[in-house]
């Protein structure tokens, strides 16, 4: 998945250096594909090359900077069962999709889309656009991440749409002795 994608923007895997700061790579699943797909391609969430959409999809988008070409590869649903036939004889299952899947044509694998994503400038690599600093709790919110609400720009977390519950502080951190 990985090597098509960045082969149909005209590169090779794993990206070189000056090539990794050309392309994104948005995947739809973050299951061992998602870590594939970095390992494979070298896009990092850390170099804001990676970014991850939470659709459950088996799918991912590349995206070639310069000119906006991108390029969404979906596995087939119907890859596993296409399998049997390239590999009759393999009775394990995961062997006989491992193997399978070295000889059948791409198009049995995988649907590819030409697709268009308007990567926003706050998400782009490299770029910084200032920090914001919440009205209600002072923490720097970088990358436009902020949340308006009641006319006052806040953090997330502040905003209420954070990802966990704040139970309590942990005290005495120096104290007990951790690291
Ligand atoms: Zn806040």
């Amino acid at each position: 998945m990985a090597i098509l994608g960045l082969s149909l923007l005209g590169y090779e895997a794993p990206l070189n250096d000056t090539n990794i700061k050309k392309v994104i790579v948005y995947v739809e699943i973050d299951r061992c594909a998602a870590d594939a797909i970095a390992t494979t391609t070298g896009v990092k969430l850390g170099r804001r090359s990676l970014k991850f959409k939470d659709y459950g999809l088996m799918a991912a988008t590349f995206v070639n900077l310069p000119d906006g070409r991108a390029f969404r590869v979906a596995v087939r649903d119907d890859c596993r069962e296409k399998a049997v036939k390239y590999a009759p004889s393999v009775l394990d299952r995961h062997e006989r999709e491992t193997e399978a899947y070295q000889q059948m044509p791409l198009s049995e694998l995988f649907t590819v889309t030409v697709v268009r994503v308007e990567i926003p400038q706050e998400d782009l690599p490299g770029v910084s656009c200032g920090k914001i600093i919440c009205e209600q709790c002072g923490t720097e919110v970088r990358h436009k991440r902020t949340v308006e609400k009641n006319g006052r720009l806040l953090c997330r977390v502040c905003a209420g749409s954070a990802y966990f519950k704040t139970i309590k502080p942990v005290e005495n951190l120096d104290s007990l002795g951790l690291i």
